[in-house]
């Protein structure tokens, strides 16, 4: 009976998905994935799919320096979740070996060089799920561990919970051996410059009656300079075991306290076998309110769609018709992966079983 109500609630999804109003200006139908592929045949079908956040990222703002830089960053966390993998390693390790790769990375908005909260201190969120058994460990308003997805993974594996957060969560990390760091270690020039300029634009905004980012209302969307870089994987590993994880600072001058999608199994972070294996990226409260990591993955498994048309349905007419900018990533069992995005780009990168990366930033 659940399962039928299930079904019929994911039926009336799809539906709605078909049925949703024109997208907004805001978020460009045109950006859906320009890549998506499979790895049928006689061809292994492992590998690995990378973001590193979604965002208005036009050519014409980035620099030649500033491009390889990232590229190189999204190169070194494929080949070191492909290191892992290619040896018969598990996805979960891949996952977490590529997310530890880009924590480290202060480009990106998850460990050193996380975006600050409206208090001025780097405050992370992070989740593991393993496809194969549903084990799932995720952490929020993390302020000392310096690779919070090993934390997630320690809550998953060494705890009987899913999810901890704040001072327990890193007091448990301790007890665990989890390395701990000064909370300053996080915090880097350009994150705290750009924490600067918001704070004086919001004093400006707040002086002429509207309000700043930590008082929006709900139908906000965080300017994309506030969100850059949120970091996730999806891997299928050579025994046909998925596994997602996502990392992240969140978003710039949220208020102390905010947790995002990241760490909401089902919202910014899912993976099951039995469907597929996603984590997302961009302004988190669209992805709780649509679940939409775990929405993607039960219109594969309950509505038997392809995992391209399921993501693009979620991530290009749902959340588009909500103003919810951002985009996910994504892989089934088949070796199926695809990364749309509603944004105007997306840090993200592909490696095959072959070892060939598949590197892209914006849109085309
Ligand atoms: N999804 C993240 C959050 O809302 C931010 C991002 O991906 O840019 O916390």
């Amino acid at each position: 009976m659940l399962h039928r109500t299930h079904l019929t609630a994911l039926a009336a999804l799809a539906l709605a998905a078909a049925c949703a109003p024109a997208p907004s200006p805001r978020a460009t139908p045109a950006a859906i994935a320009a890549g998506s592929g499979s790895l049928g045949g006689q061809q292994a079908r492992w590998g690995m799919v990378i973001h590193g956040g979604a965002g208005t990222i036009s050519r014409e703002q980035m620099t030649p320096a500033r491009e390889a830089a990232y590229r190189a960053g999204l190169e070194r966390a494929l080949r070191a979740g492909y290191a892992v993998l290619q040896r018969g390693g598990r996805s979960l390790d891949a996952v977490q070996a590529a997310i530890n790769v880009m924590e480290d990375d202060s480009l990106f908005n998850a460990g050193k060089g996380a975006v600050l909260n409206a208090e001025g201190n780097a405050e992370l969120d992070a989740a593991i799920m393993d496809g194969s058994t549903l084990a799932a460990g995720s952490v929020a308003g993390i302020h000392r561990t310096r690779n919070p997805i090993d934390l997630a993974r320690a809550v998953m594996e060494k705890s009987p919970h899913v999810m901890m957060v704040g001072d327990g969560a890193e007091l448990f990390g301790r007890q665990q051996g989890i390395q701990m760091v000064d909370p300053g270690y996080f915090i880097t020039a350009p994150r705290r410059a750009s924490w600067e300029r918001q704070r004086a634009a919001d004093s400006v905004r707040a002086a002429s009656g509207a309000r700043g980012m930590a008082d929006a209302g709900p139908a906000y969307s965080v300017p994309d300079e506030r969100k850059f870089g949120t970091v996730g994987a999806v891997a299928l590993d050579q025994a046909g075991n998925l596994a997602a994880g996502t990392s992240t600072g969140g978003t710039q001058m949220k208020r102390y306290g905010r947790v995002g999608d990241a760490p909401i199994i089902g919202a910014g972070t899912y993976a099951n076998n039995r469907s597929c294996a996603v984590s997302a990226t961009g302004t988190g409260e669209y992805f709780i309110r649509n679940t939409v990591a775990h929405s993607i993955c039960a219109l594969v498994e309950y509505g038997h769609m392809p995992l391209a048309q399921a993501a693009d349905s979620i991530v290009n007419r749902q959340l588009v018709a909500q103003n919810g900018d951002g985009g996910i990533i994504a892989m089934d069992r088949q070796g199926n992966w695809t990364w749309p995005f509603n944004t105007s780009g997306m840090y993200r990168g592909h490696i095959d079983a072959a070892g060939n990366v598949h590197i892209q930033i914006f849109k085309d």
